[in-house]
């Protein structure tokens, strides 16, 4: 079979491993960036609960919707869900960027590296895909992306915090980038990791959108909420945007479950945000225990860190992979590994101070 051509040439999206049993050691999954607490006892009761397993769920997540609106107070219809963040992004670049005008592919700007699916979802679209290296300290480079636009340009994609290499953007860094984009180009902020930040000057990307018609706020139940299993994300913007994206929107991306556990989540915000206070308080115990240990590795605002290793990420991951940690390696680049469990991440930082395959 003949795909198009665009697809014959793209890379399959490689999901992070389960960990490799290891004589002496319990297996930690330390590659997807999960959430080691899983989500609050009411999601996991709520969808035990759904008795219309036979009936279509609502269309458009209107309940789901509705408890976003209530709480997040933006109006009803500038919210859309999918299955998933990345399934409500799909929908999003479907709907804005594909295979253009006279030969010439409509383009989407990312930094890079950046979130591993930004590639396949905007090639998948038929569209070309712009990726502007992320500085040295793992941050984007906001000049040069705003360098990178071009009349071809539709849409650009930042990522706060960045997945993998951990900085998160400021507001006022990106209003400033915001001024120098056409109006007329859609601008997604991935907020995946958002509720982890704990920086100064956090990206309030809700008054973003307010104050823009083409920026998109991109959000997830999979991280903080500890939902991945279920596949519930949700894009808000001005209907400039929804309007197109409810078009595309894939019926019934949300289940019935999925809808259920996400409410219940929602309703038990205070639980959610102590347990992303777990989690936050184990990052920075990992971040400064690696920093102790003579790591320089860039901020860390996820769920996760990133450790620069270049030639040696494989080999890292290996050694890792050997005490039954599986961690997530971006070969010649570096390896990012996720905040787990408290003993998955002393045994993390246990190899860090051991290891001796540091490059340089
Ligand atoms: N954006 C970023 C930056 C991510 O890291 C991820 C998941 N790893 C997603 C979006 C997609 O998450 P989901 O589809 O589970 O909401």
């Amino acid at each position: 079979m003949t795909p198009r051509e665009a697809v014959a040439a793209l890379p399959a999206y490689s999901a992070g491993k389960p960990p490799q049993a290891a004589e002496g050691f319990t297996p930690y999954k330390l590659s997807s960036n999960e959430n080691p607490l899983g989500p609050v006892p009411a999601a996991a009761q709520a969808l035990r609960d759904v008795s219309t397993l036979h009936r279509y769920p609502n269309p458009g997540a209107e309940s789901l919707r509705e408890a976003l609106a209530d709480q997040l107070q933006v109006p009803f219809s500038d919210i859309v869900t999918g299955a998933g963040s990345l399934g409500a992004l799909t929908q999003l670049i479907s709907a804005f960027a594909g295979t253009g005008q006279n030969g010439q592919k409509d383009e989407v700007i990312y930094a890079w590296r950046s979130f591993e699916a930004y590639p396949i979802v905007v090639r998948t679209a038929g569209a070309q895909d712009v990726a502007v290296p992320v500085a040295e300290d793992g941050r984007h480079d906001l000049a040069a992306m705003t360098e990178a636009v071009t009349d071809r340009t539709k849409t650009i994609l930042l990522c706060t915090p960045n997945n993998p290499t951990g900085p998160a953007l400021t507001h006022t860094e990106v209003t400033e980038f915001l001024k120098t984009i056409p109006q007329n180009i859609v601008v997604v902020i991935d907020e995946a990791y958002f509720e982890f930040v704990r920086s100064a000057d956090p990206v309030d990307a809700l008054a973003l959108y307010r104050e823009h018609s083409n920026v998109v706020v991109l959000r997830t139940f999979s991280k903080a909420h500890g939902l991945a299993g279920l596949r519930v994300g949700y894009a808000i913007a001005q209907p400039a945007v929804t309007d197109h994206l409810r078009k595309v929107a894939v019926p019934f991306a949300v289940s019935a479950v999925a809808e259920a556990a996400a409410m219940a989540s929602l309703s038990h915000i205070d639980e959610v945000h102590q347990r992303v206070e777990t989690i936050v308080q184990e990052r920075d115990r990992v971040a400064s225990a690696l920093a102790d240990a003579g790591w320089a590795i860039p901020e860390t605002q996820g769920n996760f860190v990133w450790l620069p290793l270049g030639s040696a990420s494989v080999d890292f991951a290996q050694a890792a992979g050997a005490q039954a940690l599986a961690v997530r390696p971006f070969d010649g680049e570096g390896v990012r590994v996720s905040v787990g469990e408290p003993e998955a991440n002393d045994r993390f930082i246990q190899l860090c101070r051991t290891y001796s395959g540091r490059p340089g």
